[in-house]
C-alpha cells in the first residue's frame, strides 16, 4: 500500500475513535519488526525515525533503504514520519526524501533552552509552508517534554499553555502537536510509579477542545516494562529502577483527545533484551542474524501488544484507497 501522511492517518483515527502509536525505529530490522506487527493486527501504523540516529552510514540511504522495505507490505498503510526534527534543513532533506510527515521541534533553542513563543511559531510557520507545498504534514510542539534529548543534553518540562495553543495552531497551521504534559523521554522517566496525579492529562483535554481540527501528540510514552529492564540487567545492563508511563494511562488520553502515541524505549528494551539474553547464553555464535532475528521478533510482540492495546488494530481497511498525493519526493 502507498505511504499516506499524518493527517489522513489521524483523520481515520479520530473517525475511529483510535489512537495510533507512532514506533520509533534506527534500523530496518526494527522497522520490520514495526510492520510484521502491524501486518499481524491488520493495522495501520506509524513508522517514526530520527535524523542522524541509524547505525547506517547516512540518513539519506537509511531512508531509501527504509522506504523500501515500507514497499514490501503492501497490505500495511504506513506513515513515514520524521521525529524531532531539530531545524527546517533537516526537515527538508526528509521532505526531499520521500517522507510523508516531519515534526519540526521548535520547542528548544540552539542552547537547548526553551524557546521563545514567537520563534517557535516562526520556524514551525516556515516548514509547513514547504511541507504542505509538498504534501507533506507537519507535527510542532508546545511547551518542552522532559528527558533525554537528542543530543543527550536533559530538557526541563515545561507544561503546554492552552492559551497558546489557539494561536500556535492558527499561525503556523499545524496537522499535529505534541504537546508537554509531563511526561519524559528516554530509558529513565519517573522514580516512582506514574498514577492519575503525575500526568496532566487534564491539559489533553482542554487543549483538544480549544483546537478540535488538529491532533494531539503524546511524547515520551513508553511504559518501560519492569520485566524488560530485568532481562537486560540480568545479561550485562546496569539500568536503574524507573517508571514509564502506564498502559491505562495511555488508553486514558486517547479518551481525552490524543491521536498519536509516541513508543521509542519500549521498542529498544525489548529488541535490545533479546539480543543480551543471547549473547549472554551463547558463547560460540558471531554470525549477527540469530540475535537480529530474536531481537526483531521480541519487538514485534511488543508493538502488536501496543496496536492492539490503542485500538488500531484491525483499521488498516479505514486507510485503503487512500494515497498521500507526495509531491516532495523528486526523483
Ligand atoms: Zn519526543
Amino acid at each position: 500500500m502507498p505511504l499516506v501522511t499524518l493527517r489522513q492517518a489521524l483523520d481515520a483515527a479520530r473517525a475511529g475513535g483510535y489512537g495510533l502509536g507512532a514506533f520509533n525505529v534506527s534500523d530496518v530490522i526494527q522497522a520490520e519488526a514495526v510492520l510484521d506487527a502491524a501486518e499481524e493486527t491488520d493495522s495501520p501504523v506509524i513508522i517514526e525515525t530520527l535524523a542522524g540516529t541509524s547505525s547506517h552510514g547516512s540518513d539519506e540511504r537509511y531512508w531509501s533503504v527504509l522506504q523500501h522495505v515500507i514497499s514490501t507490505y503492501p497490505s500495511v498503510p504506513v506513515v513515514l514520519h520524521l521525529d524531532h526534527g531539530p531545524n527546517p534543513e533537516t526537515c527538508r532533506r526528509a521532505v526531499d526524501s520521500g517522507f510523508t510527515s516531519v515534526m519540526i521541534d521548535g520547542s528548544l533553542d540552539h542552547d537547548g533552552r526553551p524557546s521563545s513563543f514567537e520563534a517557535n511559531v516562526a520556524v514551525t510557520a516556515g516548514v509547513v509552508e514547504f511541507a504542505h507545498a509538498a504534501g507533506v504534514s507537519v507535527e510542532g510542539e508546545l511547551g518542552t517534554i522532559g528527558g533525554s534529548k537528542v543530543d543527550g543534553s536533559r530538557a526541563e518540562i515545561v507544561l503546554a499553555e492552552p492559551s497558546q495553543a489557539k494561536e500556535f495552531v492558527e499561525r503556523t497551521g499545524v496537522d499535529a502537536l505534541a504537546v508537554a504534559i509531563g511526561t519524559s523521554h528516554g530509558a529513565y522517566k519517573f522514580t516512582t510509579p506514574v498514577d492519575g496525579s503525575v500526568l496532566h492529562l487534564d491539559l489533553i483535554r482542554e487543549i483538544a477542545e480549544i483546537v478540535p481540527g488538529t491532533h494531539l501528540v503524546m511524547h515520551g510514552s513508553s511504559s518501560l516494562p519492569a520485566e524488560l529492564r530485568a532481562q537486560n540487567n540480568a545479561f550485562g545492563a546496569t539500568m536503574p529502577e524507573s517508571w514509564g508511563v502506564p498502559d491505562e494511562e495511555k488508553v486514558r488520553s486517547i479518551t481525552m483527545g490524543v491521536r498519536k502515541i509516541n513508543q521509542g524505549m519500549d521498542n529498544h528494551l525489548a529488541f535490545t533484551g533479546a539480543v543480551r539474553e543471547f549473547l549472554g547464553t551463547d558463547g560460540l555464535t558471531v554470525d549477527p542474524a540469530p540475535y537480529l532475528d530474536l531481537g526483531r521478533v521480541a519487538m514485534q510482540q511488543m508493538v502488536a501488544a501496543r496496536m492492539r492495546l490503542f485500538g488500531q488494530a484491525g483499521r488498516a481497511g479505514d486507510l485503503r484507497g487512500v494515497t498521500a498525493a507526495h509531491a516532495g519526493a523528486s526523483a
